[in-house]
């Protein structure tokens, strides 16, 4: 009896430790396929966060980047790729030919599959506004040495071009300026020396006329100086409360024998107003502006400085004449450097094209503004302002 009793117990027990294994053994391999799940979905989430970074470090670039796949189609293309080229919608899938309509973009693609690179290649694009880029391209390869595709870097040149455009037309101004008054001085030189010195009378007009252009040619350096201290940041201004009254009138005085020789009226209306500038420096943009007045204004007429407290602390000052003004396509362009609305009137009254310039720079690097407003034949008004005095 007590046999089956215990052949029935161990069978019993055996099937339990069977059940409990096989529990035991499903609820470890649950176990690790959630670990694995998880793993999974953290590597997943990992390569999407690296995938945003690497997308947020592209878009955040100033310069355009294209990566192509080895059949020439668009991979990836960073925001400022899409803004140069104002491609709108996804670009990845297109073939590039579609996204830049651009031949010569796809001829760099081709020369980068041979040579391995290709550096600084300039390309003006198409259309207006004018824009330059310098693109370098380079083949993607594996370690195996096979063609993944191409990457391209596109850098927008077109400040540079601008700015190397100026420099270029301000060397040629500067040689032309210098190369009149320099070729009169020779002429005449050469031709005293040659007998004219002889005759008292052409001897003392011709050396009138050396003296007047090496004169012109002096102011005309001067100018270039100040131009090039004010441009290159080395003038460090000395900010002082100045009252504008007694600077306007000392720079009126000192036009006084002029404007008195054309009947010109000088007129100091300046209200008692104090400004935080360099006085050295609002003295040169005051005695530049009435130095045009008095040139370009009528004989006989009225030039004069006023002023007044405008807003958010500013001051605002202007020079009037009541000349026959400057024609309206003009306005903007009196401030260029060398710009003249009328050569001949300029050279002959003694300008070198710069003074308004000049006066531009100054007030600019007192973080002023500088504008002129014209009622047709009724002569400018330059205004300038400042800021005021606390
Ligand atoms: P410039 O040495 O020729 O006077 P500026 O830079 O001072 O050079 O002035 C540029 C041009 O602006 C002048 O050549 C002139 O044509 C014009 N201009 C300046 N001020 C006046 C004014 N008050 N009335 C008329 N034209 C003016």
């Amino acid at each position: 009896m007590l046999w089956p009793a215990l052949t029935i117990v161990a069978c019993a027990a055996a099937l339990a430790l069977h059940f409990w294994w096989r529990a035991k053994l499903r609820r470890e391999r649950e176990s690790w396929l959630a670990g694995r799940a998880r793993e999974e979905n953290r590597e997943q989430t990992a390569a999407a966060e690296v995938r945003a970074q690497q997308a947020a470090l592209f878009d955040s670039m100033i310069e355009g980047v294209l990566v192509l796949d080895d059949a020439g189609c668009v991979q990836f293309a960073n925001r400022a790729f899409a803004q140069m080229f104002t491609t709108t919608g996804g670009l990845r899938g297109r073939v590039l030919l579609e996204a830049v309509r651009l031949n010569e973009i796809v001829e760099i693609v081709q020369r980068a599959g041979q040579e391995g690179r290709v550096i600084d290649h300039e390309l003006r694009l198409p259309g207006e506004p004018e824009c330059w880029l310098q693109i370098n391209a380079a083949a993607l390869t594996s370690v195996d040495r096979r063609r993944l595709g191409t990457i391209l870097v596109f850098h927008n040149l077109t400040r540079i071009k601008k700015l190397e455009r100026t420099r270029q037309e301000f060397v040629a101004n500067v040689s032309h300026e210098l190369r009149t008054p320099l070729s009169l001085i020779k002429g005449y030189a050469e031709t005293l020396l040659a007998g004219a010195k002889d005759n008292p009378e052409v001897a003392e007009r011709f050396l009138r006329v050396i003296e007047r252009n090496a004169q012109r040619l002096d102011l005309l350096i001067q100018d270039l100086l100040t131009i090039s201290a004010l441009e290159s940041g080395r003038v460090q201004l000395d900010l002082q409360p100045v009252s504008l009254p007694p600077v306007a009138e000392e720079v009126l005085a000192s036009f006084k024998e002029r404007a008195t020789a054309r009947g010109v009226k000088l007129v100091n209306t300046l209200p008692d107003l104090t400004a935080n500038a360099d006085a050295g420096r609002v003295q040169q943009v005051l005695a530049n502006l009435v130095d045009n007045a008095v040139k370009y204004g009528r004989d006989g007429g009225t030039v004069s400085i006023g002023g007044r407290a405008a807003e958010n602390g500013l001051i605002e000052v202007f020079v009037q004449d009541d000349g026959p003004g400057i024609p309206a396509e003009a306005l903007e362009r009196v401030f260029e450097r060398f710009y003249r609305v009328d050569k001949a009137r300029s050279r002959e009254q003694g300008g070198t094209g710069l003074g308004l310039a000049i006066v531009k720079h100054i007030v600019q690097s007192h973080g002023g503004a500088v504008w002129v407003t014209n009622e047709p034949g009724k002569g400018a008004t330059f205004f300038f302002t400042l800021p005021g005095a606390q």
